[in-house]
């Protein structure tokens, strides 16, 4: 298996790897750039078919990571961890202390946080052997879950991609699909639901599509009829690779807006849902929410109003974004991209002016 030629390997600063035989951890952690800051990102616990799997899945999360913080105007850079290993038949408090001790050995370069597989309580148990972890808060109202900011944030984001679209400043009668209403889908369905918009929703649990048509009186859909909706926008918010050659062909929808990662199958359906007039709302920029609530957990002194605030402010990159790629002509994932990295870059241009003169 390659480490410095992979091709998911872009650059990364630090990919160490773990094992403790008495707990039975075996972790990747990845730190792809701290020109910001610390890398900070979730730690992933998923039964990996092999090695060279976990080791893809955490490079390309934690180059994600530093696009999406730098993105959000966070002094963080981007890094993510990953356990290899079933969460529900695997994870024992052993192991997860085990977890907190290699995150120590970074010395805290990389900050973890609670992901797929991993939860709040899990981050306690990290807690107990490193400083290194947030998403802990205690008393506020969510214990530490940034699901709820991810919501506010994809709310605020598809206002203002219905906004740009169709130059409306209300969601009142637009039609939205959502794919997925678990901890992030099923919020933004409310907020939606409260803006005035119509909802269909997918899922493929029974329970949660329930949930959604008898509280918010939406109305369910099949998890593949979705895509073929007379809708305005669709707002995946379940799994990654859902924008491909099938699904856009399909779609009849002026926009996409919604919380799931790595929305597109290939960069190039950036340009595919262009050339088809849909408007794409970046997902690792609209989705930001969670990132910044768990920044501010981590800063220690958590203040809900400066959170959404600063929540609020992803409204203003996504017309940012859209301006400019109207005016070059470029998608929105490119531009998305290239304003990241000017600003993780260009804070190492100041770094090293600084260090220069020093
Ligand atoms: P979740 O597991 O709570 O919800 C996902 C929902 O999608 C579940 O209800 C699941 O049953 C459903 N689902 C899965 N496959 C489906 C399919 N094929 N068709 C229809 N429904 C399907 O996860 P979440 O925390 O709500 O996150 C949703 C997405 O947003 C994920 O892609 C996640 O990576 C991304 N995201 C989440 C956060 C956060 O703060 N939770 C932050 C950033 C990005």
């Amino acid at each position: 298996m390659s480490i410095f030629s992979h091709h998911a390997y872009d650059k990364h600063e630090q990919v160490a790897f773990y094992q403790d035989a008495k707990s039975g951890l075996k972790a990747i952690i990845a730190v792809h750039n701290t020109n910001l800051g610390p890398s900070l990102g979730g730690c992933r616990m998923w039964p990996y078919a092999d090695d060279g799997e976990a080791l893809e899945d955490v490079l390309r999360l934690s180059r994600g990571m530093t696009y999406k913080s730098a993105m959000a105007g966070l002094k963080l850079g981007g890094g993510k961890s990953v356990i290899i290993g079933d969460p529900r038949k695997e994870k024992t408090p052993e192991l997860l202390r085990a977890m907190g001790e290699f995150i120590n050995t970074l010395g805290g370069r990389y900050i973890t946080a609670e992901d797929s597989g991993t939860s709040v309580a899990d981050m306690k148990v990290i807690g107990e052997t490193t400083e290194f972890v947030s998403g802990l808060i205690e008393g506020s109202e969510t214990g530490g879950d940034p699901s709820p900011s991810t919501a506010y944030g994809v709310f605020v984001g598809l206002k203002a991609t219905a906004k740009h679209r169709w130059g409306r400043d209300d969601l009142k009668g637009l039609k939205v699909s959502i794919q997925g209403v678990g901890n992030v889908g099923f919020r933004l369905a409310k907020l939606l639901k409260e803006a005035g918009a119509e909802i269909f929703v997918t899922d493929i649990f029974q329970d949660n599509i329930d949930r959604a048509v008898n509280e918010l009186g939406a109305t369910a859909v099949g998890s593949d009829e979705i895509f073929d909706l007379d809708v305005d926008l669709f707002a995946p918010c379940a799994m990654g690779a859902i924008l491909n050659d099938d699904t856009i062909a399909r779609l009849k929808v002026g926009a996409i807006a919604g919380a799931a990662n790595n929305q597109l199958a290939e960069e190039r359906h950036a340009q595919v849902l262009r050339e088809k007039g849909i408007l794409y709302a970046p997902d690792y920029v609209i989705n930001a929410g969670g990132i910044i609530d768990v920044y501010y957990q981590q800063q220690g002194n958590y203040d809900p109003a400066q959170v959404q605030e600063h929540i609020e402010r992803i409204a203003d990159t996504m017309q940012e974004i859209f301006q400019r790629a109207e005016e070059t002509g470029e998608t929105t994932a490119h531009v998305a991209d290239r304003i990241a990295e000017e600003r993780f870059g260009h804070e190492d241009a100041v770094k090293k002016t600084d260090s220069a003169a020093a």
